[in-house]
């Protein structure tokens, strides 16, 4: 059985936990290991529970208190090796217990298997993962889109709970306050997911199985939790599938995104 919780989510800060019945692992660590021990506390966990970091990619707002937990607790790190290389560039360095990996890989974390796919985006190289319970739970998190691949839908299709991107509203980002090289940045196709664009995609997952989505990394200034519930609620409603549970992750709380551990 899976449990997940976003932990905290959107450019302030990312981190989301995924525990089974023997292992916990966090993806990403975008706060600090303060912040990360206080939210794990609220679901009964112990940071020295924690089996593994996987990061997603190097951006600060995945990396910001990595470099802080990996060593002081001594977890493992997961990362792969573009993303790794852009990292130590930045001047920060890992526990000794670090794995550096190949943009596709996959790996065993006591009963839960882990595997990665490529998201375009402006980093050196971003994942999501799919992960899977030896009773065949199966999920997946998709972050920091800059378009829908065929390779995204195909991973996360069949996965019973998803985390992905609903960053933007494209109407506020063409007429919000950032300037032209911004906007252009969000809306191009290593930026990020569209409330739009992520409606399709969780109409298909839902189509296909899917029955928990948690919506994550809303843009502060260019979205609002009611635009992006609503806007992938609508397309699921259209689509006859209003029984999908459907929620959006908070930059600042715990959200469960799992039908299970509610
Ligand atoms: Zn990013
Ligand atoms: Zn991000």
């Amino acid at each position: 059985m899976l449990e997940a919780y976003t932990l905290y989510s959107g450019s302030s800060g990312n981190c989301i936990l995924v525990k089974s019945k023997e292992s916990a692992i966090l993806f990403d660590a975008g706060k600090s290991a303060r912040a990360i021990q206080t939210a794990l506390a609220s679901v009964n966990l112990d940071i020295s529970k924690i089996n593994a970091i996987f990061v997603t990619h190097e951006h600060g707002d995945h990396t910001g208190g990595l470099e802080m937990i990996s060593k002081k607790h001594r977890i493992p790190v997961h990362i792969t090796a573009p993303s790794y290389a852009n990292y130590v560039r930045a001047g920060t360095f890992l526990s000794q217990v670090s794995v550096v990996h190949d943009v596709i890989y996959g790996v065993n974390i006591g009963d839960l298997k882990i595997k990665s796919f490529p998201i375009p985006h402006d980093a050196a190289q971003n994942v999501g993962y799919i992960i899977e319970a030896e009773n065949g739970d199966k999920m997946g998190i998709a972050t920091d889109m800059g378009f829908v691949t065929e390779e995204i839908v195909n991973n996360l299709t069949g996965c019973g709970t998803v985390i992905v991107e609903s960053n933007h509203d494209i109407k506020m980002v063409r007429s919000g306050p950032y300037p032209a090289f911004l906007k252009e940045r969000i809306l191009s196709k290593h930026g990020h997911l569209s409330n739009e664009e992520c409606a399709g995609l969780c109409v298909h997952l839902a189509k296909n199985g899917t029955r928990a989505i948690t919506l994550a990394h809303l843009s502060r200034e260019n979205n609002t939790p009611i635009l992006a519930f609503s806007t992938t609620k609508d397309a699921l409603y259209k689509a006859g599938l209003e029984e999908v549970c459907l929620r959006v992750a908070s930059p600042e709380s715990v959200v469960c995104a799992t039908l299970q551990g509610e």
